[in-house]
């Protein structure tokens, strides 16, 4: 089996087409076929290496590598090609003239249009079900030009000629072509090719329930990129985007998607884009990840705010793993590390200022760590230094952990003493409560 995606290039890959991909893709890593990837760049005012370059970045970064196809490099894989329709003119000649030899074509006023079938025409959705669109009214349905007067072709003939040359076997696309396939299924029939099987998935909605569009909030695949998603978060996400899983669960790795993923699973209802949902899928994400490859994944972000970074800097990453959602928070979750002269939040810092006791007990506290010989008792030193105060350890945890990172919440407190060590911690301590 082959599947294929055919993006038009506009400059970016949005969500929908993400989407389309990923279906296309999955079904084709499922069945053990090949995935295509064909560019409709007939547009030639936007068909730049620009369009192109965000289309296979944004894949390449999803994980949907395809078989065949334009490689970034500029080389071609795979025997259907040339694989870019700007480049297929000879093709779309030589099915034209199939069309005139038949007689299914007539020229009006230079252009050439196709003789439909004044018939119903029934086809066989993979996710709608059985359609039937009636071609018996004419006015309704002029015959549809496949040539224009300055020689070029529609979209319609080059998408079916591109697929009947590829041997597409399943072709996975957005609702929005629904209605055109009879229009195609007239086409294979006049070419006398079996056409492939259709599925078209639903739209995707914004929240409040209009139609989602090339600007809206979160409809490039580059946003996320730059914000920080892991993209088997974000591939997570596009796949529950129209396919439920049956399960209670969510999240899921590529591996387990492409096990589970059925096109009988794909709503035929409009999925609803929730950017909420998408960081909180990320986050799940996230948690999953080796404290070693969390720090990984989150370096690049940390190398881009900090200039130098200390030894520590992998357990220091590591230790707001379950703070952030995207990986762009990162660097300021981590700021009270690096910087010594990091800000203090204003009301927690009131709370420990304002409140002789407290700084009474923090100054104790500081003398205490300054003695201690082995820093690994330091968090139960809190505890000590606490009771010995007639204290509970609760009321000196939180001035410390604002003493130590300007905060009220934060990573673990154990940590933060960990990997400030002894030194600093006395320290932010005393200039805490000078
Ligand atoms: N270039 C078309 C689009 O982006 C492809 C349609 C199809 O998949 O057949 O909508």
């Amino acid at each position: 089996m082959r599947t294929r995606f055919a993006p038009s290039p506009t400059g970016y890959l949005h969500v929908g087409g993400a989407r389309t991909a990923l279906f296309n893709w999955l079904l084709a890593r499922k069945l053990g076929g090949s995935f295509i990837l064909r560019v409709e760049d007939t547009d030639e005012a936007r068909n730049t290496p620009e369009a192109r370059q965000a289309i296979f970045d944004a894949m390449l970064w999803l994980g949907l590598d395809w078989d065949e196809g334009p490689r970034p490099d500029g080389t071609t894989r795979g025997e259907y090609g040339p694989y870019y329709q700007s480049q297929r003119k000879a093709s779309y000649d030589k099915w034209f003239k199939k069309l005139q030899e038949s007689d299914r074509v007539y020229e009006d006023d230079g252009a050439w249009r196709f003789r439909f079938e004044r018939k119903p025409i029934t086809m066989q959705d993979l996710i709608c079900g059985e359609v039937t669109i009636d071609y018996r009214e004419e006015s309704n349905t002029p015959d549809m030009v496949v040539r224009r007067s300055d020689g070029s072709y529609v979209f319609h003939f080059v998408n079916v000629v591109d697929d009947l040359e590829m041997g597409i076997t399943h072709a996975i696309r957005g609702e929005d072509h629904l209605m055109n396939t009879p229009k195609h299924l007239q086409l294979f029939e006049a070419f006398g090719v079996e056409p492939p099987q259709y599925g078209h998935i639903p739209l995707i909605l914004n929240m409040d329930g209009s139609k989602m569009g090339k600007r809206d909030q979160g409809a490039s695949v580059d946003g996320y990129i730059k914000d920080g998603f892991l993209p088997e978060a974000v591939f997570n996400f596009l796949a529950l985007l129209g396919w439920s899983p049956k399960d209670e669960n969510e999240i899921f790795s590529m591996a387990e998607i492409v096990d589970r993923f059925s096109l009988e699973a794909v709503n035929r209802s409009p999925a609803k884009f929730d950017s909420e949902k998408c960081a909180w899928i990320n986050q799940q994400h996230l948690m999953q990840l080796s404290p070693e490859a969390f720090a990984e994944r989150a370096m690049p972000y940390v190398q881009a705010t900090y200039e130098t970074l200390p030894e520590n800097s992998t357990e220091i990453i590591a230790s707001v793993q379950e703070k952030v959602k995207l990986l762009t928070e990162v660097p300021a979750a981590i700021e009270f590390f690096l910087n010594a002269d990091f800000a203090y939040d204003a009301k927690a810092l009131d709370k420990v200022r304002g409140n002789e006791a407290v700084a009474d007990l923090l100054k104790q506290l500081a003398e205490a760590f300054a003695s201690l010989d082995d820093w690994s008792a330091a968090k139960s030193t809190i505890g000590e230094t606490a009771k010995a105060n007639g204290a509970k350890p609760g009321q000196l945890m939180f001035p410390t952990r604002v003493a130590l990172s300007g905060q009220a919440g934060g990573p673990d407190l154990g940590a933060i003493l960990d990997l400030l060590g002894k030194e600093e911690c006395v320290r932010r301590i005393n200039r805490t409560v000078e």
